[in-house]
């Protein structure tokens, strides 16, 4: 035993764990000892009684697990959450989510990320992959909070090479900042808003600059069938052609994939990963939702997501595990598919990919940064426990998670947030949201035509 103490020891827990074949199991009175930001083992509570610590948690009745990723989002569009309601995906756009975002500033933005970091904090989210603009903002909060972050600052083709440029110039100013909790992507809008020329110049930067890419493609049936008119290719055969699935691509939503986009996808091995958000696709009334059957035995994984809050109502990561066993059951008509572990494995392992995070978190073993959420169990509505898995996928909720650990350093204590003041970010929210929700100027950033 080393005469140094532990920065964090976490004792009396359950804790989720993944055997060599990555099956989820469950270690009953367990101990996590946490130095220098890094799990430094997962024990017996015996092993650690004496173990000299600076921290201590107690967590009898909790279950340890990695943390939550949220794989998609636009963390800072938490303030137009219920803005555009009961609308098809070109109304929400044109009509109200565009017209808003002409009005945005970095203010809005950094407010946003602030409302949307304690969300996710509160619901046992440790990580998010962000797709959004003045990106800075939400670089800063993420530095100052205390979360991972995999940040892109979107582009459209209607801003010129300069949205390109910006893009490439703020991944490569903030990779591997905030002791090293953000990383960075480029981030094209989508097929339908960025040509095939930006499309191949941001496969050619992501090769130059070993950048992953972070990109909305084939998110419902009708942008698959509208590609396939004007172009004679699927969104996933444009992203082929430009060169991008040559990179570590990040593709969200995919339900528009269709069944000879899958060979493409199987030949890159699994450096093309998929987020799937069900609620916002059920929200639209898509057709379709991401066909993780077909994406899994293509060997790509696929992360959960929540996208922004202006369509999905929430940055809640359980709820879209939840949903994603649901909707996956019915969609294949197999009560047998998308099992409780399935759905864990898809939360913890294959999201961590999916942000290319697969080395350093996702699960919870020796050498992972430490990122660890404890969920209470004790609960009516999650007693009693025949089978953990279930429990946690289908009874328990976000609001179960009690403690919250990025890198060793505890955001949410026993629900209490330590590193943002909700209040205040409410309220100063509050005050500029009338000239952040003005429609009266007739403009729009961008124009939804697929
Ligand atoms: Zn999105």
């Amino acid at each position: 035993m080393r005469a140094t103490p532990a920065d964090l020891v976490i004792t009396g827990c359950t804790a989720l764990v993944h055997d060599e074949e990555e099956q989820v199991g469950f270690r009953q009175d367990a101990a996590i000892v946490v130095r220098d930001r890094v799990i430094e083992s997962v024990t017996s509570a015996a092993a650690v009684r004496d173990l000299p610590a600076l921290q201590r948690i107690e967590a009898y009745g909790q279950v340890a697990m990695p943390g939550l990723i949220n794989c998609h989002t636009h963390a800072p569009m938490v303030a137009l959450r219920g803005l555009a309601e009961d609308l098809p995906t070109e109304e929400w756009f044109n009509d109200v989510v565009w017209p808003v975002e002409s009005n945005l500033t970095a203010d809005d933005v950094e407010l946003g990320a602030r409302l949307a970091c304690a969300e996710m904090i509160r619901g046992g989210v440790t990580c998010f992959a962000d797709h959004y603009f003045h990106m800075d903002a939400v670089a800063a909060v993420v530095a100052e909070c205390g979360l991972r972050a995999h940040l892109g600052e979107a582009y459209f083709s209607s801003q010129g090479p300069e949205g390109r440029e910006r893009s490439a110039e703020f991944a490569l100013r903030h990779r591997a900042t905030a002791d090293g909790r953000i990383t960075t992507a480029l981030a094209p809008h989508a097929p339908y808003t960025v040509t095939g020329t930006d499309l191949t110049a941001t496969a050619e930067l992501a090769r130059a600059h070993h950048l992953p890419v972070h990109i909305h493609a084939a998110e419902n049936r009708d942008q698959t069938d509208t590609s396939l008119a004007r172009h004679g290719l699927t969104p996933i055969e444009v992203l082929d052609r430009a060169g991008l699935l040559e990179t570590d691509l990040l593709i969200a939503h995919g339900t528009g994939i269709v069944a000879r986009d899958l060979p493409l996808l199987a030949g890159t091995g699994g450096r093309t990963a998929v987020a799937t958000a069900p609620r916002g696709y059920l929200k639209f009334a898509w057709p379709t939702t991401t066909p993780v059957r077909a994406l899994r035995a293509a060997g790509v994984p696929v992360g959960l997501a929540t996208d922004g809050a202006a369509s999905n109502n929430s940055l809640d990561v359980w709820e879209s595990m939840a949903l994603t066993s649901l909707i996956q059951k019915s969609t294949e008509g197999d009560p047998r598919w998308l099992t409780s572990r399935q759905a864990l494995h898809h939360a913890t392992l294959q999201s961590a990919r999916a942000v290319r995070l697969g080395d350093r978190v996702g699960t919870l073993a020796p050498g992972r940064r430490a990122d660890i959420v404890l969920v209470d169990l004790t609960g009516p509505h999650t007693q009693p426990v025949h089978d953990l898995a279930a429990t946690l996928v289908h009874s328990a909720r976000s609001s179960d998670v009690r403690t919250t650990v990025v890198d060793g350093r505890v955001l949410m204590r026993d629900r209490q947030l330590l590193t943002l003041d909700l209040p205040a970010v409410v309220q100063e929210l509050g005050r500029r949201l009338p000239a952040l929700t003005d429609r009266s100027h007739g403009r729009r950033i961008q124009e939804y035509d697929t």
